[in-house]
């Protein structure tokens, strides 16, 4: 293995050291405390995982929590009543709505009853529509968590020739945006990019977001490239035992290690950088809606 493995979880943690100082501040100074809601419809195993781990950091950097565990059957009446209330509610400065929703809500209309100023997320159309502008705005979590990785990594951005393979309007279409505000060249790959090998293999900076177990591999990456790797895939792992499974990206670790110039792993890698810009995201809010100095 030639890479250097970039350490999000080593990343993340100085983060949330940031933020909890920031927090500290925020409470001595002027008796606020910032607040995330999380919002959790039905019992998908996954969101199930993400939402404790939120909830767990948020307390642990000294914000307050709260969560709202809905049932999979709540109507769309009921959760834009929620959101109504969240909205108004001054102890809550971020919302997040825990996505994927049940098929029966309609995830654009209730992500857009989020206050764009308490939209954490930054799934709000106004904050979709000021990324894209390049104007202040709440940026989504995991792109923003591999912008900063990859700043840290390289310092200037500029010019460099990036390609995010993903189009999601969460992943891949903000990301894009983001390399774009730092003056990369960027492409954007998909499900009908014709050679998409030969497409990132042009790339110096390589995002993978996808959804496909070990998808890249080690002969589509230019040798010396940055490779962030956002899938998270569980896979069996018959090697752990009998019905164990185990998280892989969308890109295939070894074959990729050997050519790029640095890697994230998964886990490891951007998820915890996720949840820390989440972190990050809600200090901010509170902070703006305050009218208080942002944390850098
Ligand atoms: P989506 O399913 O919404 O989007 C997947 C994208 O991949 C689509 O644009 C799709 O193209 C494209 N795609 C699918 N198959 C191929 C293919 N064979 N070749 C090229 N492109 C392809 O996924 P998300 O963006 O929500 O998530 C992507 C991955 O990132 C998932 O593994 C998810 O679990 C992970 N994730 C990780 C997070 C983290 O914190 N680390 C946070 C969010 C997501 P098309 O549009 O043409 O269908």
């Amino acid at each position: 293995m030639s890479a250097e493995v970039i350490d999000g979880k080593a990343f993340a943690a100085t983060i949330r050291e940031k933020v909890a100082t920031h927090v500290g501040r925020l409470k001595e100074e002027y008796g606020i405390t910032p607040g995330l809601a999380v919002v959790l419809v039905g019992e998908d195993p996954a969101s199930q995982v993400y939402v404790r781990s939120k909830g767990k950091q948020t307390v642990e950097t000294g914000m307050a929590s709260f969560e709202h565990r809905l049932a999979a059957e709540t109507s769309e009446d009921e959760l834009l009543g929620l959101i109504d209330r969240l909205n108004t509610d001054p102890a809550v400065h971020g919302i997040l709505v825990q996505l994927p929703l049940p098929d029966h809500l309609d995830s654009d209309l209730v992500i857009n009853a989020i206050d764009p100023a308490k939209d954490v997320d930054g799934f709000h159309i106004s904050n979709v529509g000021l990324l894209g502008t390049g104007q202040k705005s709440m940026v989504p979590c995991t792109p923003l968590g591999c912008l900063m990785m990859l700043r840290d990594h390289h310092g200037s951005l500029s010019g460099k020739e990036a390609v995010v393979i993903g189009r999601s309007n969460i992943v891949g279409k903000p990301m894009a945006q983001l390399l774009l505000g730092d003056s990369c060249t960027v492409t954007i790959a998909h499900s009908r990019t014709q050679d998409l090998p030969g497409v990132v293999r042009r790339a110096d900076i390589v995002i993978a977001a996808v959804g496909r177990p070990g998808m890249v591999t080690g002969d589509w990456i230019k040798p010396g490239a940055t490779v962030i790797d956002v899938g998270i895939n569980r896979i069996d792992a018959p090697e752990k035992g009998e019905g164990k499974t185990r998280l892989v990206g969308d890109c295939e670790f070894d074959s990729c290690a050997e050519v790029a110039g640095a890697i994230t792993p998964v886990p490891g890698g951007v998820g915890p950088m996720t949840i820390a810009c989440l972190l990050a995201n809600t200090v901010t809010a509170c902070c703006r809606a305050n009218g208080l100095p942002e944390p850098e």
